[in-house]
């Protein structure tokens, strides 16, 4: 008896007790699971961060997920009137965090949810947490509050085994080179803007990478010095900590001091080297390649910082499309400010390749092809090839399409992207220039 009384006492410490109820407007349980595994996963991250040791709920926390944007908007506009442009966000006295699953695209049942939407369950239970602890939590400088739930978001979905690198996950590799791109033309903040979270002049959307990389810089390069401020606001105290960390900041560093933190930060921000800078839509890592999805407002595009510098080029891999209204997978090349080259491939329909001229808006049709055997989920492989003369693409092994450049160059940026409300999968992809 006392044997049993044991092992089922052990059984309930191997499985604690979840922290937060799902509420999930998706039908299928898998969804709710998902975002329940994230939002857990988020919990001995933070904490540790925090320097504590566990963690119980005051009441209960809840996550709501909504299917779509569309939907989470209608319902949560009134909490959160002033930023339309997010997909999730925490409202403190009600105890819980909306987060939309967008782009969604019902062909994703089997692979499950995006993993941005995971990251943002796990960003807003961060939150949740933060704010159990720490009730004026969200009236500290926004990299204790952003840069903290985005770097721990970022470790949960590590150990989950649903995140690369920094440098390679095109999640936080696109946001690095956003800073960086700041760096370039001169719009990067100050050191001391940005502990102190003096970012009015910038959008919106733009202040979040700054606030990760202001608190990974600092957990990076001023440890003691993050560590204390940390301190200083989760005291014991539940309120009053604005006042804790300000009064904790004042003295931390002398002027040259952080004029001598200024030109570190740009030196640390210049020793990264991320694979991907940000377009639009989503492109995320998969267990063998990627996921490209657009939603419904315009085509998903991320551009490689590799480039491709000389000729031939050969860009080969294989390809999956979803199934939906929008079935169509594109590679971009010679990405440039006025121009670029797409080769779409459409479920049903085969291969297209199109100029686009981004300054008069305008589709130039160079050459098209059926491939009817493409069909949606099931997987093809590719290659294109391009001279100056001629660009040539091959889908599952046979060359379906061959069309004359015509002085239009293959070289430079690459890219991989869907048509708005599209989505698929790539994998194996493989790119090489020159003979
Ligand atoms: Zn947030």
């Amino acid at each position: 008896m006392l044997v049993v009384a044991a092992l089922s006492l052990l059984a309930q410490l191997a499985t604690p007790r979840a922290h937060f109820r799902i509420v999930s407007d998706f039908a299928e349980p898998e969804r709710a699971a998902e975002a329940s595994q994230a939002a857990e996963a988020v919990v001995p991250v933070v904490l540790a961060r925090l320097g504590r040791g566990g963690w119980t709920p005051r009441s209960l926390e809840t996550i709501r997920l909504y299917r779509g944007y569309a939907t989470f908007r209608a319902r949560t506009a009134e909490f959160n009137p002033n930023a339309p442009e997010v997909l999730g966000f925490t409202h403190r006295d009600s105890r819980t965090s909306h987060v939309a699953a967008e782009p969604w695209n019902d062909a994703l049942h089997a692979l499950g949810l995006p993993r941005a939407t995971r990251r943002l369950v796990a960003h807003e239970a961060a939150h949740l947490v933060c704010y159990d602890l720490l009730r004026d939590m969200d009236e500290l400088p926004a990299w204790m509050v952003e840069g903290l739930a985005d770097s721990a978001a970022q470790e949960a979905l590590v150990q989950l085994g649903l995140a690369d690198a920094l440098e390679v996950d095109p999640a936080t590799a696109s946001r690095i080179a956003w800073v960086q791109e700041f760096a370039r033309t001169g719009r990067l903040p100050s050191f001391d803007a940005l502990v102190n979270d003096r970012l009015g002049d910038y959008a919106y959307l733009e202040r979040y990478p700054l606030r990760w990389l202001a608190y990974e810089f600092l957990r990076a390069e001023q440890p003691g010095a993050c560590a204390q401020l940390f301190a200083a606001a989760y005291d014991d105290g539940r309120t009053g900590a604005p006042r804790r960390v300000r009064a904790a900041l004042e003295p931390l560093w002398s002027a040259a001091e952080r004029e001598a933190l200024d030109a570190r930060l740009r030196a640390w921000l210049a020793e990264f080297h991320p694979r991907w800078r940000p377009c639009a839509g989503l492109l995320e890592g998969r267990a063998q390649g990627y996921l490209s999805l657009a939603d419904a407002s315009g085509d998903a595009l991320a551009l490689s910082t590799t480039t491709l510098a000389t000729l031939p080029v050969r860009l080969s891999g294989a390809l999956s499309i979803l199934p939906g209204t929008n079935t169509q997978l594109h590679v971009v090349l010679g990405h440039t400010r006025e121009s670029f080259l797409e080769v779409a491939f459409t479920a049903g329909v085969g291969v297209t390749v199109w100029r686009y001229d981004c300054g008069a808006e305008r589709w130039s049709l160079k050459g098209s092809a059926p491939a009817l055997e493409l069909v949606t989920e099931r997987e093809f492989t590719f290659q294109i090839e391009a001279d100056a003369d001629e660009l040539e693409v091959w889908l599952a092994g046979k060359s379906v399409l061959r069309v004359p450049l015509h002085g239009d160059s293959p070289l430079g940026t690459w890219g991989l992207g869907a048509q708005a409300s599209a989505g698929g999968c790539w994998s194996d992809i493989e790119v090489a220039s020159g003979r």
